[in-house]
């Protein structure tokens, strides 16, 4: 009997832990680490930062739901991760032998790369958490008390989630718009991307033609190519770069209220382990999403290194979204199941970008097939139906993860909806 041990139960974690249990029936174990003792659907974040959702609607207790499938939680984080020895340390003291080890801690979010910047004693907000985001939320509220402002929303350099920040900013629009207020707050997107709509992905079809014209007709100025370096209290210091990545200007933005994504790197347990990650601490991994040197060690999710699209003059980094995710899930576990049954794995995700961004009362979808340019599909559409089908995902989502169910969602329904019938 295997024991697999899932660290880290979110996006990727839960349904790795359904998929793996589902795949291996009782013959072995599967324990799923995480932190938190809730799961949360961070894609909804950015609503509970306006008041559209608040937290009891987007998370629920891991504990209750694993155990119906006869999957283990440890609520606790893990410390270190001794890959010689393949044993995990946590922070209550206990050590979790494994015999595979999947990988799913996503991000660290690095506040700390700029200066002034991020929730905790910094001037900057965040939505990449359900707590950042109750945190922009009480913010909101009082500067809609205040009765008008300057509101800036958008990415750090380092930065390699860019659809939250676009959805932020048309959400908080919509929002304003709905109070009938919108004409009191100024609003500007400060974006390390090198133009508007480049998303991580050098752009997916008019990405860059469409979201300008949205950024217009909301009355949104932009920076792009923004270098953001220190913020102070109401003020942001940003140093626009020319594409030769020549200072093209100095601002010293004043602003009320700030969302801006923070730069991402891997978590300190995985970061530090001899050999695993590149050098920001994401996990390298192989086409069957397996460690070249610790081949007990799978990964999936925003952990894992993937190389950005393209240089641009701000350092930026290539999205991992739900159904690349949900695909190296399935091609982990494939792997881990073929390693059991004495085969020989060779099971492959895709790193295909297929997204669907909020905008408040419409919103845009892209597919990239694949990720890298030239692609197959390169898909960019707006429209109300997006609105509609992120609050319906949400919903099956999370009724999904309670369920325990590892049946994929986002090949079924995303791609058919988009008349894409093959990849
Ligand atoms: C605001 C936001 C909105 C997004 N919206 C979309 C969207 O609409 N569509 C889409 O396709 N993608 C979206 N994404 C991108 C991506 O799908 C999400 O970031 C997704 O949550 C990533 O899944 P993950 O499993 O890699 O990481 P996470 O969901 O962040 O899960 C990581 C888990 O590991 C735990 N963990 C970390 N370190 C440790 C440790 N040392 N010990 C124990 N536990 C640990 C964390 O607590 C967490 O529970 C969004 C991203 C953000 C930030």
């Amino acid at each position: 009997m295997a024991h697999i041990v899932i660290l880290g139960a979110g996006t990727g974690g839960m349904p790795a832990a359904y998929e793996m249990k589902e795949m291996l029936g009782n013959g072995h174990d599967v324990t799923v680490i995480n932190e938190r003792d809730y799961f949360q659907f961070v894609p909804s974040n950015p609503w509970v930062a306006v008041g559209w959702r608040t937290r009891s609607d987007i998370t629920f207790p891991i504990e209750k739901y694993l155990a119906k499938k006869n999957i283990k939680f440890i609520c606790s984080r893990c410390d270190k991760i001794d890959a010689v020895e393949s044993t995990l340390h946590l922070a209550d003291g206990q050590t979790v032998k494994y015999d595979y080890l999947v990988i799913a801690t996503g991000p660290k979010l690095f506040f700390q790369e700029v200066e002034g910047a991020g929730p905790h004693g910094g001037h900057t907000h965040s939505v990449c958490d359900v707590t950042h985001a109750e945190g922009a939320y009480a913010d909101y509220q009082k500067l809609l008390a205040k009765g008008s402002g300057h509101i800036i929303v958008g990415a750090m350099p380092f930065a390699s989630c860019f659809g939250p920040a676009y959805e932020f900013a048309f959400i908080v629009d919509a929002d304003l718009r709905k109070r009938g207020v919108r004409n009191k707050f100024k609003m500007t997107y400060v974006s390390s991307e090198p133009y508007i709509g480049h998303l991580g992905l050098g752009g997916v079809g008019d990405s860059k033609g469409m979201l300008e014209s949205e950024l217009r007709n909301h009355h949104m100025q932009w920076i792009t190519n923004a270098k953001t370096t220190k913020v102070e209290a109401g003020k942001m210091f940003v140093t626009e770069m020319t594409n030769k990545g020549e200072v093209e200007k100095e601002h010293e933005l004043a602003f009320d209220m700030a969302m801006m994504l923070p730069a991402f790197k891997g978590v300190d347990a995985v970061a530090a382990v001899e050999g695993l990650c590149n050098p920001r601490g994401f996990v390298i991994v192989d086409e069957l999403h397996r460690n070249p040197k610790y081949k007990n060690i799978y990964a999936a999710g925003v952990c894992i290194a993937i190389p950005p699209v393209e240089a641009t003059p701000v350092p930026t980094g290539a999205p991992k979204t739900g159904y690349m995710i949900e695909s190296m899930v399935t091609s982990l576990v494939h792997n881990i199941a073929d390693e059991l049954n004495g085969k020989e794995p060779h099971t492959t995700g895709t790193w295909n970008a297929i997204c669907l961004a909020d905008m408040g009362d419409t919103g845009a979808a892209f597919v990239a097939l694949p990720q890298i340019p030239p692609r197959n599909v390169a898909w960019f559409k707006k429209g109300k139906w997006v609105h509609m089908a992120k609050i319906a995902f949400e919903k099956y989502f999370i009724r999904k993860m309670k369920k325990g169910s590892s049946e994929p969602f986002y090949e079924k329904s995303i791609l058919k909806m988009m008349g894409i019938t093959r990849i």
